[in-house]
């Protein structure tokens, strides 16, 4: 059950709905969306009639929760400003996608230093790159800590870059959040509720990556996790799934971009990087994703890929990071007039007798007619 209290709602009238709930040994949260103020009762209410809930005075709405996922449908931030170290971008909302960029770990000064600042050059935005790394061997490099952390933060700032970056537990998140301007949780921790939770504490963003198995409904109950606590700025990551296909590293779901497009009002992002595990097919893939609708990119870039100390296969360089920043800029672009002409102007039918042509139809005819 969610009661809606309005846009600016009469503080008074909200305490006293919370104290009657209280009285009623119901479970709730307080929750403060851009447009209206709920309180989600979470504990089992559905024996209790409607009507109790909306003559409390001050609820303007009383909806019977259908759903298990509210706020990530409707009650997330569709537009994140995400800030940090002199540099600012939004993403989300009818914007032009966002293009962020890192390596897929932190390893050194000298080489965080100089992919944040290739990366900068050829468009990103935002500075990525792993200190916590979730490594499936635990002999594989596991990352630089904090200290990895200090280092991104000094790159993003002399780049004007804010910083992403995985956190793995909940116990990670207060040391790591001086220098960290969005949190990353990892497709192997989409499942891990206690830092969902934890996370929904903070008040940064969060990109949420769906897991490897992750169905898309999954996704966003996790994304409502975060949301229940209070943190509305969730941005959702498609990075492909395992799926029986093994000529890519993961299978891309794109057509899960579409379905949280028209389904959720929550940024949604691609990264091509993981999901393909190749470098070669990360710009095509970036493509598309635009093409689809993806408020964002996240990629794995190195100024010497093949050195990566993970993920080597599938890091791009800086240059062809800047044809996908191009590339990024031409398909938004031109996607976004022809959707404004053709909201514009009227639709094209041939009179032919008993058919209705298409334009295409008519081009193609033109063509056949000369
Ligand atoms: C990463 O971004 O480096 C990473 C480990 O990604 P994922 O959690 O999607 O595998
Ligand atoms: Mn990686």
């Amino acid at each position: 059950m969610i009661l809606s209290f309005g846009h600016n709602p009469d503080l008074e009238l909200l305490e006293r709905a919370k104290a009657a709930l209280s009285e009623a040994a119901l479970d709730f949260q307080v929750v403060v969306c851009a447009r209206s103020t709920l309180i989600i009762v979470t504990s089992d209410s559905d024996h209790f009639s409607g009507h109790k809930f909306s003559t409390l005075p001050g609820v303007v709405k009383v909806v019977r929760l259908g759903s298990r996922t509210p706020l990530a449908l409707e009650g997330g931030r569709s537009r994140i400003e995400v800030s940090g170290n002199g540099g600012k971008f939004l993403i989300g909302g009818e914007r032009e996608p966002v293009v962020l960029a890192g390596p897929c770990a932190v390893e050194s000064f000298e080489q965080i230093s100089a992919v944040a600042s290739a990366a900068r050059v050829a468009g990103a935005q935002g500075l990525r790159g792993g200190a916590y790394k979730p490594r499936s061997s635990p002999y594989d490099f596991q990352g630089l800590g904090i200290e990895g952390l200090k280092l991104m933060q000094q790159a993003g700032q002399a780049n004007q870059m804010p910083v992403i970056s995985e956190v793995m537990s909940p116990e990670q998140i207060a040391p790591a959040s001086p220098y960290i301007d969005v949190f990353q949780v990892g497709a192997r921790n989409m499942y891990n509720y206690e830092l969902l939770k934890e996370l929904g504490r903070q008040r940064k963003p969060v990109v949420l990556k769906r897991g490897i198995s992750a169905t898309v409904d999954e996704l966003l109950q996790a994304a409502e996790y975060i949301l229940l606590g209070g943190n509305l700025q969730v941005i959702l990551c498609e990075r492909g799934i395992r799926t029986f296909e093994t000529s890519t590293r993961n299978t891309l779901d794109l057509s899960a971009v579409a379905v949280l497009k028209n389904l959720s009002n929550l940024p949604v992002i691609v990264d091509p990087s993981h999901a393909a595990g190749k470098r070669d097919l990360i710009r095509p893939l970036s493509r598309a994703a635009i093409a689809c609708g993806a408020d964002g990119l996240i990629i794995e870039t190195h100024t010497d890929p093949d050195k990566s100390y993970s993920d080597a296969g599938q890091a791009i360089t800086p240059s062809t990071l800047a044809q996908i920043v191009q590339d990024v800029r031409v398909i938004y672009g031109a996607l976004k007039t022809h959707d404004e002409k053709s909201q514009t102007s009227e639709p094209v039918v041939a009179s032919v007798p008993g058919s209705v042509m298409s334009e295409r139809e008519q081009i193609f005819s033109g063509y056949r007619q000369s």
